[in-house]
């Protein structure tokens, strides 16, 4: 799998493959050291146990979704429908505008699972098995304030 290493000084995204993680890498936003500490279960792309960056064990898991690609599709078929809607042809400018949500629908429904580093934000992609749980705001205020404690960020 490949995981997003967020850099605890500047949040900069670093791009690591679990299966070949050096022990530390250079962050390219700050130039921090940032060192790695990548499970066995990370390696073998079994599933997130714990977080190589801050080593916590505590995941929430979201769609991988792209905002400006929805966006797009949305403006472009509200534009088309606009121009229909301009001439009369308010049928035809209803259909297209429910045709760009639904679209808009199915790119979500084939979105990828994602999971999330609660603590630090680094993200795990890959085709394994993502068992964490959904979001949850309260969970996230607490490890994040613990996580920034411990880097010294407050
Ligand atoms: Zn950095
Ligand atoms: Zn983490």
């Amino acid at each position: 799998m490949e995981f997003l290493a967020k850099c605890p000084k500047c949040d900069a995204g670093l791009p690591v493959d679990a299966a070949s993680a050096p022990e530390s890498i250079t962050c390219g936003g700050c130039g921090c050291e940032m060192a790695l500490s990548v499970s066995d279960t990370l390696r073998e792309n079994r599933g997130v146990d714990r977080c190589p960056v801050c080593r916590g064990g505590d995941f929430y898991i979201r769609k991988d979704f792209d905002p400006k690609v929805g966006l797009t599709v949305v403006i472009v078929g509200a534009l088309i429908s606009a121009a229909f809607y301009w001439y009369g042809r308010d049928l035809i400018a209803y259909s297209i505008l429910g045709f760009a949500t639904l679209i808009d629908l199915a790119i979500y429904g084939r979105l990828k699972d994602l999971t999330v580093c609660y603590r630090c934000h680094s993200e795990f992609r890959g085709p394994f098995e993502h068992k964490a749980v959904a979001f949850d705001l309260h969970t996230a205020d607490v490890l994040e304030m613990e996580y920034e404690r411990r880097i010294g960020r407050r």
